[in-house]
């Protein structure tokens, strides 16, 4: 028996506007739960209309999408998701910040929690939140979204007007209190050394689709980086990217099966793998199986998209 997936998208779409271009198009995905997922991809390629789709924000404009096997707006309960402005009241202290909390969470509210990540960040609770700075607010924000023990944290480029130490130190709380939960989360940026290490399960999303999804490891060892005098590489092999200098060449291949000829081969880095496919468009997706949407494909009701607000 396989559990429910925490996200499953298929032919997701969003275009904004009636002549406006498409945001998210022909996204298809599924990511099972208790993963930490890294969401990269460049500026515009549609991270924070997807993440929006996800949390019931933003309707589709076609597809469907299923978080934790609900439509988004019926899934609100399960879904904690910090948008990039991180919506807090300013005249609010920490204090009064986290009751909020409490009260907008009846029943669902882990008041504990959400002061130790306050705590761990060396907060007063009676300073003001207009008196933080970036890094802090950031803090509040999240406490504000782990307090609500959600199934699925949604963070949309959290880390952005971070330092790195502030963002070392808060990744390092995320991750303690979403693997002690078993809570999925899904994480945006695009910047990847913010994320590498931290993420088990990766999205690069590119042109409004995500060109990659997988666990980290899997989708690596599913390439290899050859290197050698110029030659031909065989027929069978799906070339990612080749680069050629004087006589020496490098390209980033799937491993379909044996690669033939006198290469020297390598795993690439997780920042290699993403780079060789940013720069090569045309080179075809790669979802590894357990990111291949499967309930929704099954279900009946695919071709309907329900639960979206406005
Ligand atoms: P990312 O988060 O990856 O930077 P976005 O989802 O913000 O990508 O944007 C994807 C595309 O949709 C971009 O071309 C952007 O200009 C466009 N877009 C995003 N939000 C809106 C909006 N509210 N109205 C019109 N176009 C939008």
């Amino acid at each position: 028996m396989t559990t429910t997936a925490a996200i499953e998208a298929v032919g997701l779409g969003k275009k904004y506007g009636r002549l406006g271009k498409w945001a998210v198009r022909d996204c298809s995905f599924r990511l099972p739960q208790g993963r930490i997922c890294a969401l990269v991809g460049p500026n515009g390629a549609g991270k924070s209309t997807l993440l929006g789709q996800l949390a019931g924000l933003v309707r589709p404009t076609e597809g469907a999408v299923r978080v934790m096997g609900k439509g988004p707006g019926e899934a609100r309960e399960h879904i904690a998701f910090l948008a990039q402005e991180k919506p807090l009241y300013p005249q609010f202290t920490i204090a009064e910040t986290l009751r909020m909390g409490n009260e907008l969470n009846p029943g669902r509210w882990d008041r504990e929690r959400a002061a130790r990540i306050v705590a761990d960040g060396g907060l007063d609770l009676s300073a003001k939140v207009r008196e933080l700075s970036g890094g802090q607010r950031t803090r509040v924000a999240l406490a504000l979204c782990l307090g609500k023990q959600p199934d699925l944290l949604l963070l949309d480029e959290p880390m952005a007007d971070l330092d790195p130490l502030a963002r070392h130190q808060l990744m390092g709380n995320l991750l303690a209190e979403a693997g002690d939960s078993g809570t999925t989360v899904v994480i945006s940026s695009h910047i990847l050394a913010e994320l590498e290490g931290a993420c088990d399960y990766l999205l690069l999303m590119e042109n409004g689709r995500v060109r990659l999804g997988g666990e980290t490891d899997e989708l690596l060892s599913a390439h290899a980086l050859l290197s050698g005098p110029v030659a031909e590489i065989g027929a069978d092999t799906t070339v990612v990217e080749s680069k050629v200098t004087g006589r020496h060449m490098t390209a980033l291949v799937r491993r379909e099966g044996p690669i033939g000829g006198d290469w020297e081969v390598i795993e690439p880095t997780l920042e290699e793998l993403l780079l060789a496919h940013m720069r090569s468009p045309e080179a075809p997706s790669l979802l590894t199986p357990s990111a291949e949407p499967r309930d929704l494909l099954a279900s009946t009701s695919a071709r309907t998209t329900t639960g979206a607000a406005a």
